[in-house]
């Protein structure tokens, strides 16, 4: 199976190829924050499977130490979609953001993680996995 995607203006697209791992939602504060929005939709995958055309800027996110990455969330330089975020404590894992899809037919999450900071009028059908914290 092959996806394939766009940021907002178009200047960035990415090819998704094989199976993903996983379709997870993230309640956590960081990804409401960067999206605006309830919550972010993520398509786990290993980073190899993914091809992407066009310029990412990144952002990279500090653990509470403050001694390492943890998260590098990358987006369009131009219109600032995020496309994916580089999950830095599982080398070469993936989260891209489904929202960016082309087709988002076949995503159909079953997990949600750092349901701690969930907004309180969400509540999900389907779950089969809730995790408090990622
Ligand atoms: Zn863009
Ligand atoms: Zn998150």
């Amino acid at each position: 199976m092959s996806m394939t995607g766009r940021c907002l203006c178009g200047k960035v697209t990415y090819e998704l190829s094989g199976d993903p791992i996983a379709s997870v939602v993230c309640h956590c504060s960081h990804c409401q924050r960067q999206g605006g929005s309830a919550f972010s939709i993520n398509v786990v995958a290993h980073e190899s499977q993914m091809n992407v055309s066009g310029e990412l800027a990144t952002y990279e996110e500090w653990g509470d130490k403050g001694d390492q990455v943890y998260v590098r969330r990358r987006f369009c330089n131009t219109c600032g979609s995020p496309i994916l975020s580089e999950i830095t404590l599982s080398e070469g894992i993936i989260a891209v953001k489904a929202g960016t899809l082309d087709d988002t037919s076949s995503v159909n999450p079953s997990v949600e993680a750092w349901c701690i900071d969930k907004q309180g009028w969400v509540n999900l059908p389907g779950m089969a996995v809730s995790m408090e914290r990622e």
